[in-house]
This record gives C-alpha cells, structure tokens and sequence, in this order.
C-alpha cells in the first residue's frame, strides 16, 4: 500500500522482494511460506526497506543485486545498476565473434559493476579482459563480481580515468575487442531523470558533460593506440546520440557499422572499427 501510495508500478511485486530480503528467503521459499505470520523482526525490517525504496531509492541497490544476461551481479551506490538496454553490447559481440573459443583480448571502459566485460568473460571462456575504472570504490563491486562470478583469473581491472590524457598507456593491448556504457547524459538533463537515476545512481557513471558526448571523444581519441586490424568498439548510446557519436568517430578515422537496437527498437550499440 505504501509503495502504491508513492507512486511506484510494480508495487505488488516489488513488496514480495522487500519481504523476502527483509526475511532472508528467496522468492520461492517465500512463497511456500506464505501463510506465516512475519515475525516482529522481520516487520520492523520490511518496514526500513520499504521507507528506502519510498524514497526512491532502486530496488537494485536496496536488495544489493540486479540480474545481467541471467547472471546475479552484486551492485552498490557506487556503480550504475545493470540494465537491459547494456544488454545489447553482449548481443553483438557474440554476433559480430561467433568463435566463442578464441583466446579474445577484451577491454571494458567504466568497468561499474563489471556487468560488460565479466558476461563477455563468461561468454567468451578463452578470452581474457582488462577493465579500466575512475572509481575506487566501484573497482572494489567489480572486482567482487569477477571472484564470485570465477573469472577474476581472467580479469585484470585498473584504477584509472580517461578524462585524464595518457590514460591508454597502461592498458597494454592490443584488443580485439573494446566495449564501453561511457556517462551519457547530458550533465543538464540529470536533474529530470527518474529520481531512482538523478538522486541514487553515480554522476560520474551518467554525466556525459554538456552535450552528452564527451566520453566518445575521449575514446575517439585514444582508442585507436588500442586496436589493430580486424579489432572491433561497441558502444552504448543514449537515445538519438547514434548520428553525431558516428560523425565523431568518422573524424577520428573509424570505420561506422549499421548500429545494433535495443528490445525497445532504440538505435543503443555503435559498432566500430579501426
Ligand atoms: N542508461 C542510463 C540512463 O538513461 C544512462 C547510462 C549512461 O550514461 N551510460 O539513465
């Protein structure tokens, strides 16, 4: 009822998850529970998640986890919830490398939750991957994600910014395949996102500076010291960004392929080579 009051769709089922964390029970053993009174422990702590999640804070960062290409992934404030839109990087890159046993060299810029580059460590079981991330506390999400997820043995993630010139330099490469989620918005329209967004998730994972493009220049920039021949960059893409992230790297020398479409139908993954 709470939840309703405040606005939120999903109420019913976003209730279920709040009392099944508050009780510690999966879904299921919830729902096989589900005559039993909650004991006054259990109330008082629905009671706390719930007031969380009236102020708008995400379900995500409430319960500590959010689902990514069928995989748990652990999240905190410090890193952007997963969301499905970024689930079209990984639909391309197993379209666009179909050898999944090839001993790929893959690079994650603005690691986050590791949600890119650990699905494509996963999916790719030869490959090996290198994140890079400006955010020490967000490395930490990431690097727990790669132990949990069993492929910290393959991951080598770096503290590092790339608004800061030379960044490329201690990443080694060549890859062979680059992907990235880069802060996207437009550092004005954040204030009119969803509160979940503008009052809980990361400017530093959001804030794409005044035009929304400035994280694409940066990769234009450096990103060719990082291919080679046949080596491929895909890149999520905010809603009608495609035409101009396509004129900035054309600039820069890349070749621009047909962009790949999210559930919604939205032009999201640029796809480019050098
Ligand atoms: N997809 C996010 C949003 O629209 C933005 C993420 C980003 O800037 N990369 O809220």
């Amino acid at each position: 009822m709470a939840l309703a009051a405040a606005g939120l769709d999903n109420c019913r089922f976003e209730a279920r998850l709040l009392l099944a964390h508050a009780a510690g029970l999966s879904i299921e053993q919830l729902i096989a529970r589900g005559n039993e009174p909650a004991s006054p422990a259990v109330a008082a702590a629905l009671r706390e998640l719930t007031a969380r999640r009236i102020q708008r804070e995400p379900m995500a960062y409430i319960l500590g986890e959010r689902e990514f290409w069928g995989l748990p992934f652990r999240v905190s404030p410090a890193v952007l919830v997963p969301r499905p839109d970024s689930e079209t990087v990984i639909e391309a890159a197993l379209a666009l490398m179909p050898d999944r046993d090839r001993p790929w060299r893959i690079l994650d810029l603005g690691l986050g939750s590791g949600c890119l580059l650990l699905t494509l460590l996963r999916e790719f079981p030869a490959a090996r991957g290198v994140g890079l991330e400006a955010s020490e506390p967000a490395l930490a999400v990431a690097q727990a994600n790669a132990a949990a997820l069993g492929v910290d043995g393959r991951a080598e993630l770096v503290l590092g910014d790339w608004r800061q010139s030379g960044w490329h330099e201690r990443l080694g490469g060549p890859f062979d395949l680059l992907v990235s989620n880069p802060p996207y918005v437009e550092a004005g329209a954040i204030p009119d996102l969803m509160p979940e967004v503008s009052r809980f998730e990361p400017w530093l994972a959001l804030d794409g500076g005044s035009d929304g493009l400035v994280a694409y220049r940066a990769i234009a920039a450096q990103a060719p010291r990082l291919m080679s021949p046949g080596s491929r960059l895909l890149l999520e893409a905010g809603i009608g960004q495609v035409i101009e992230i396509h004129s900035i790297f054309q600039s820069a020398g890349f070749g621009v392929e047909v962009p790949w479409k999210d559930l919604g139908g939205i032009d999201r993954v640029v796809s480019l080579t050098y």
